[in-house]
C-alpha cells in the first residue's frame, strides 16, 4: 500500500505519518527528514539547501529529484510506502508519476489533512512561542512563510490526485486519535491489509 500525506505547516502531518508507519508497517520517505539529516552532518548538498530551508522556501526541484531517485533505489518498494512532504509542487507531482509509471507500482491513497487557516496560524504562533523550538523554521516568521509556499505552491498539487480520484481530505481539526482513526477508517475500507 503506497500513500501521500499532504497537510499545512502545523497540520500534524508528522504526527499522522508517524502513526500510519507503524500501523501499516510502511516505510517513510520524508524529504523535510532527508533534507535536514544532510544540513545536520554538513554534506555539499546540505550546505546547498540550508539557506533555503532556513527561509521558508521550497529547496530546488533537481535536488529534490536527486535525493528520491537515490532514496528508492534503495529501499524495497514491494513494502508499501510513504511519502511525506513530497510532491510539494506541480513538478514534483509529475515527476512522481514518472517513476511511478517506470517500476509499475501503484497509488492508493492521497490523505490531505485539512485544517483551517486561522487555527493553523494560532498553532503556529504557540507552537513558535514554546520555548524548546527543535527546529530552526519553526519561528514564526518562517512558519508564515511555510505556510505561503504550501498555498502558492502545494496546494494545486491536490487538485492533481482529485483528478485521479485518489484524494480524500481528512478533518484535521480533530484530536489527534480522531484524525489518526478517520485516516485508518478509510484505508481499511478500501484496501485489505494482512
Ligand atoms: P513541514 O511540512 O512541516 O513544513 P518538512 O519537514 O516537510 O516540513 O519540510 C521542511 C523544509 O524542507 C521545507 O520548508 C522546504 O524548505 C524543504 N523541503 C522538504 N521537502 C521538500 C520538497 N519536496 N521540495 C522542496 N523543498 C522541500
Amino acid at each position: 500500500m503506497n500513500i501521500i500525506l499532504f497537510g499545512a505547516p502545523g497540520a500534524g502531518k508528522g504526527t499522522q505519518a508517524n502513526f500510519l508507519i507503524n500501523e501499516f508497517d510502511l516505510t517513510q520517505i520524508s524529504t523535510g527528514d532527508m533534507l535536514r539529516n544532510s544540513v545536520e552532518s554538513r554534506t555539499e548538498l546540505g550546505k546547498q539547501v540550508e539557506s533555503f530551508m532556513a527561509s521558508g522556501d521550497l529547496v530546488p526541484d533537481n535536488i529534490i529529484f536527486s535525493l528520491i531517485t537515490e532514496r528508492l533505489n534503495d529501499i524495497d518498494m514491494k513494502k508499501g510506502f510513504i511519502f511525506d512532504g513530497f510532491p510539494r509542487n506541480l513538478k514534483q507531482a509529475q515527476k512522481l508519476d514518472e517513476i511511478i509509471n517506470s517500476i509499475n507500482i501503484n497509488l492508493d491513497f492521497v490523505f490531505h489533512i485539512d485544517v483551517d487557516e486561522k487555527i493553523l496560524t494560532s498553532r503556529i504562533e504557540n507552537r513558535a512561542k514554546q520555548e524548546k523550538i527543535t527546529r530552526k523554521d519553526d519561528t514564526s516568521e518562517v512558519l508564515i512563510e511555510r505556510l505561503k509556499v504550501y498555498n502558492r505552491d502545494t496546494k494545486p498539487v491536490l487538485d492533481h490526485y482529485a483528478n485521479q480520484n485518489i484524494l480524500n481530505v481528512i478533518d484535521g481539526m480533530g484530536t489527534i486519535d480522531e484524525v489518526s482513526s478517520n485516516i485508518s477508517t478509510i484505508i481499511k475500507k478500501d484496501f485489505k491489509v494482512d
